[in-house]
């Protein structure tokens, strides 16, 4: 049974339903090589937005009352030289900024006011921290990178961020090292809490997150002979309630080229929104895309299995 199969079996729409948020991928540059990464995203990669595209965005985003938020992505889109502007204007446009932020970044020359940019046009920050323990979280994604990490929350949490009432919001986001599924959401954000609080820092949230068999830890399960196992987990886990509510039903993804799809991860496999490559260009407002037939395959599996994995976490 396919996975467009599975949700006609469960009385499960295989349309959008409407478009409260726009994912926008600058690019796949990023400081960073983790493991687990779904954009094969690295410093030596060069496809990155361009002003040209941030505008037209921003004409498009101008004209739709249903857009609330613009969740940002890469890569690491700190990088990229149109994520200011982008950020600004869209703020501009009264729309809620998310920035999906890795942490190390802003350790990155030229980034050093980053956080202080963000506080300042209230952008709520997504970031990136597998395991409360140092030698996991340095093993997907790179030496060091816990103990930056920290550091960059602190920073984060001395401009206001994770504290109670200041509106400024900071959620950290677990996914598992190997082929297993994420854990009760809940319950890991308790252990985090606990953990983490030694190292002196505050978050607000923990997202749980489904590793999805895309690019490197495809490659990953490819090489260790896992691949079989990890889908055959992914569907025997199968949660019609989660299936109700996967992501793709509520958004709309934009690449670093300006093309659309129904979301990041069929982005990155270049299965084409609207059944055929359509950009920014070709189109007068991104409503066309509400109530559309959404692209899935196999790798959908990745969100509906347990608890459900979203861009917002754990969905059931
Ligand atoms: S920080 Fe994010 S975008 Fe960069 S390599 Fe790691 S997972 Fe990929
Ligand atoms: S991978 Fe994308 S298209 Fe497939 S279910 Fe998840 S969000 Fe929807």
């Amino acid at each position: 049974m396919t996975f467009a199969d599975q949700l006609i079996d469960c009385g499960i729409p295989e349309f959008r339903a409407h478009i409260p948020t726009l994912q926008i991928n600058m690019g796949k540059r990023c400081n960073q090589t983790c493991h687990h990464c779904h954009v094969n995203a690295g410093p030596q990669r060069t496809e990155v937005m361009t002003h040209k595209t941030v505008d037209r965005i921003l004409e498009l985003l101008g004209k739709s009352d249903s857009i609330e938020t613009v969740d940002i992505t890469g890569g690491a889109p700190e990088l990229n030289p149109a994520f200011r502007d982008l950020v600004t204007r869209t703020r501009a446009l009264h729309k809620n900024v998310i920035d999906r932020c890795n942490l190390t970044v802003l350790f990155e020359p030229g980034q050093e006011d980053t956080s202080m940019f963000l506080k300042n046009h209230h952008v709520q920050i997504i970031a990136s921290l597998p395991c409360y323990m140092e030698d996991n979280v340095d093993r997907q994604r790179g030496r060091h990178a816990f103990k930056k990490s920290i550091e960059a929350i602190k920073q984060l949490n001395r401009l206001g961020y994770g504290h109670e009432n200041s509106g400024l919001y900071i959620h950290l986001v677990y996914n598992p090292l190997g082929p297993s599924l994420p854990p009760d959401q809940e319950q890991l954000e308790h252990i985090y809490k606990s953990e983490l609080r030694k190292f002196d820092i505050k978050f607000n949230k923990l997202l749980t997150l489904t590793n999805m068999p895309i690019h490197r830890f495809l490659r990953d399960l490819k090489n260790t002979n896992q691949l079989a196992n990890y889908m055959a987990l992914l569907k025997q886990n199968f949660n019609p309630k989660a299936a109700a509510e996967i992501m793709c039903k509520s958004l709309i993804s934009v690449s670093w080229q300006g093309y659309l799809y129904d979301c990041d991860f069929n982005q990155m496999l270049e299965i084409p929104a609207l059944s055929r490559q359509t950009s920014i260009w070709d189109i007068d407002s991104f409503d066309i895309l509400s109530r559309a037939p959404i692209a899935f395959a196999d790798h959908c599996y990745g969100c509906t299995a347990g608890q459900g994995s979203s861009c917002k976490g754990a969905i059931a």
